[in-house]
């Protein structure tokens, strides 16, 4: 009877503290859950290749990461909450080719990037061993857009001929050094414009990735006396997981043979052991009479990448919306397309699984799109236009679970709902 009647005591005693407790931790849990999402992208059509996703579901955000991916979630548990029905979401694009520093045609990577749905550029050649510092001090740690670099196989970088044929400046190891020194931001190395007869620039680029464990991406015209073929370069000179960019330039591969239109045998044969190609649209690497041959007879490029400077982003528009959208045109499919822009990227670089994922935990680096249907024109390098009835507009970019680009205000409420004199954070 004691036992039991200390026992109701302290029964009693629990039922108090717990009356007072309770509401206090019903309350701390409601915030708690109303906290728990900073941005909500509710109703889209995800479009996730590495995990297999292509349907409508929401998309949560909490800091800096993608919180959940799943059909339904409560927007009541997020702070932010943008409605895209009928709009299509992907990881934040890899543009695999863009020229962000020491190129004469530079641009700074968030005045084009984040408006077209690009939230990681890789520099191609703009920086060589000698003038990485500089670089990563001027235009890599300001950024919002995350900058990748491929270090240029010439010591001091893209500088025009005089300098990119200085082959006394080619230095595999120090290259490879400083990748070593510098692995967040240095993914692999550019070999381009090389001049000169033979394979030096090539060997040298192709020995400092052995050094480095890195790949190699060439940019490499073949002209009469050069001494080199594509056939010779891609089936004995690149290593499988080396990229040759230009992929649609009509003097850099041969990819179509002119007189028979047919893409020619030794492509088929580098990809096969494993050469990768990329797109580096450009000012003068995407032409019709090659991309369209190429796209019917079966040969896509492996990755979709911008070649992004001062003068390509003019007239070709060769940002990654309107890259997809010229590959789309020529009957690449959306998924396909994505997949070329996000999770082939990222493995190309050895950064996946941490890029080009919306994976659960995973940085919150997002691009929503709108698929526009119409009559459209895409021009190309040799002033040519294709007619074509698709294309995908950017209409909003998060970059490290910020909302950096919302073309639409999709993310805005109206001016005198929210309290005409209150600033939103
Ligand atoms: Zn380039």
């Amino acid at each position: 009877m004691r036992i039991n009647s200390i026992g109701v005591l302290v029964h009693r005693r629990t039922i108090r503290r717990l009356a007072f407790i309770l509401p206090l931790v019903a309350l701390m849990a409601r915030i708690a859950v109303a906290q728990s999402y900073d941005i909500l992208l509710q109703g889209g059509h995800v479009i996730d290749s590495a995990n297999g996703i292509d349907q409508v579901m929401d998309v949560a955000i909490a800091g800096d990461r993608i919180a959940r991916v799943a059909p339904n979630l409560p927007a009541g548990q997020a702070k932010k909450v943008l409605n895209i029905k009928g709009l299509y979401v992907t990881p934040g694009l890899i543009d695999l080719h863009a020229h962000v520093y020491g190129y004469s045609g530079s641009v700074f990577p968030d005045d084009t990037a984040l408006l077209a749905g690009t939230t990681t550029v890789v520099d191609a050649g703009g920086a060589g061993w000698r003038t990485f510092e500089d670089f990563k001090k001027k235009i890599i740690d300001v950024s919002k857009t995350r900058v990748l670099v491929f270090l240029n196989i010439v010591g001091r970088g893209m500088l025009g001929s005089e300098v990119e044929d200085n082959v006394e400046d080619m230095d595999a190891a120090k290259t490879a050094a400083k990748i070593k020194e510098n692995p967040n931001e240095i993914v692999g190395i550019k070999v381009a414009h090389f001049g000169l007869p033979g394979w030096t620039a090539l060997e040298r680029a192709v020995e400092a990735g052995r050094l480095s464990n890195t790949p190699v991406i060439v940019d490499d015209k073949i002209f009469t006396n050069s001494g080199r073929t594509s056939r010779e370069k891609l089936l004995r000179v690149m290593r499988p997981g080396d990229l040759h960019t230009h992929v649609y330039n009509d003097r850099q591969l041969e990819v179509v043979d002119r007189f028979t239109g047919k893409v020619q045998p030794y492509m088929f044969e580098a990809r096969k052991r494993g050469v990768l190609f990329d797109l580096g649209h450009g000012g003068g690497s995407f032409v019709w009479p090659v991309a369209v041959r190429a796209m019917k007879q079966g040969f896509p490029p492996d990755t979709i990448s911008t070649d992004l400077h001062s003068s390509s982003i003019m007239i070709p528009q060769s940002d990654m919306a309107n890259c997809i959208s010229k590959l789309m045109n020529l009957g690449m499919k959306l998924q396909d397309a994505v997949a070329r822009s996000t999770v082939n990227p990222a493995r190309a670089i050895k950064r996946f699984p941490e890029l080009g994922t919306l994976g659960e935990g995973k940085v919150a680096d997002i691009a929503v799109f709108d698929l526009k249907t119409g009559v459209f024109a895409f021009k190309d390098a040799w002033s040519k236009k294709l007619l074509g009835t698709q294309k995908l507009e950017c209409v909003a970019t998060i970059r490290n679970g910020r909302l950096v680009a919302d073309l639409n205000g999709l993310g805005f409420p109206l001016w005198n709902t929210a309290g005409e004199y209150e600033v939103i954070p």
